[in-house]
């Protein structure tokens, strides 16, 4: 069987085939210690899909807060012990690839997570840009407003550290300072016009948390799709809130059916 995991900045969430959705979470998971367990319990494991909140090259995670071995190959260390093949992808790759199967016809298809961070991914003709360090499409780190502290990628000046479920500390954004929404939004707007103008996409999607609980973020870019750029030579833009909350875990399903 596979097993398949969304291994996000807050949760982590595992199935077996179609089976069950399980969450925990994902400070209280240890990756490698858990696949171990796993593979030695549930015998039949053949292989093990894992989205990943995180940069991921040729298997490898590149940067992990909550796994002990850095740079340790998965995929070659479970292959050479258990015979297990691990296939490792990024978050956003995985929930663009669900979302492309539900609009197979879209020329260019733009995607917006915005959830504990900002992550966007581009799809061209049914491939997902990746770029030669696997992190095209990094949105949240377009410079855009200063700060006096410094975002993971190493910059202080990053989009996430505007727009991103991380600038409502607790909250949410309906609780937060007219300051912090309307900075939310500028920082937004910015982005979505610069992917218009890089892309002119079919389809825009929206996804994530923060997008989730506040749904009239999709009637802002509605708005201010009014007044882009060239707007009388743009047409109709289909632009809507992912429909399910799993998208990750239903991307690597079919990636696994590849
Ligand atoms: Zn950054």
């Amino acid at each position: 069987m596979n097993l398949y995991i969304d291994y996000g900045g807050t949760n982590f969430r595992y199935s077996f085939d179609e089976g069950e959705l399980f969450s925990i979470k994902s400070d209280s998971v240890e990756l490698v210690d858990f696949l171990e367990t796993e593979i030695e319990f549930q015998k039949d494991i053949r292989k093990i899909f894992i989205s990943f909140a995180g940069q991921v090259k040729d298997g490898k995670i590149l940067s992990a807060p909550n796994i002990k071995i850095k740079n340790l190959d998965l995929g070659q260390y479970f292959y050479d012990n258990y015979g297990v093949e691990v296939i490792l992808k990024n978050d956003i790759s995985c929930a663009a690839i669900y979302e492309h199967s539900r609009y197979k016809d879209a020329e260019i298809m733009a995607l917006f997570y915005i959830g504990t961070g900002f992550g966007s991914a581009f799809v061209v003709d049914g491939k997902v840009l990746g770029g030669k360090d696997s992190i095209a499409g990094e949105i949240g780190h377009i410079p855009f407003k200063k700060k006096s502290f410094s975002c993971g990628c190493g910059r202080d000046d990053c989009l996430e550290l505007s727009v991103s479920g991380k600038v409502f500390k607790d909250g949410t954004f309906n609780d937060a300072s007219e300051n912090v929404k309307k900075e939310f939004l500028e920082g937004l707007a910015f982005a979505f016009h610069t992917v218009l103008n890089l892309f002119d996409p079919d389809v825009f999607v929206l996804g994530g948390g923060v997008v989730k609980n506040n749904p009239s973020l999709l009637d802002f870019l509605k708005e201010e799709y009014k007044s882009s750029s060239f707007k009388t030579i743009r047409s109709e833009l289909k632009i809507s809130i992912s429909d399910i909350d799993d998208a990750n875990i239903e991307g690597l399903k079919i990636l696994s059916k590849d």
